[in-house]
């Protein structure tokens, strides 16, 4: 098991895999996954800034969801954003 702390709400849970976010917050990120994703299928190429910009998210957001590694991007180019 493990201790997780989620990144939306704070509370504290626990869940066979390592997780970022609660059951309660996890709808959320779905919402997001699922509109980076459709904007990756139309503009691949794009940035964190770029996607951010688009769907009204913070790039840190976006850079955070591809380091939990739940985006899988394989023709996309990824930018790193110095913060
Ligand atoms: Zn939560």
């Amino acid at each position: 098991m493990h201790n997780n702390i989620c990144k939306h709400c704070l509370k504290q849970f626990s869940s066979r895999f390592k997780a970022y976010s609660c059951n309660e917050c996890r709808d959320k990120d779905e919402g997001y996954f699922d509109e980076i994703e459709a904007y990756l299928k139309e503009y691949p190429n794009s940035n964190a800034l770029q996607i951010s910009e688009a769907l009204g998210i913070t790039a840190y957001q976006v850079l955070n969801y591809l380091k939990e590694g739940r985006l899988n991007i394989n023709s996309g180019r990824f930018e790193r954003i110095d913060d």
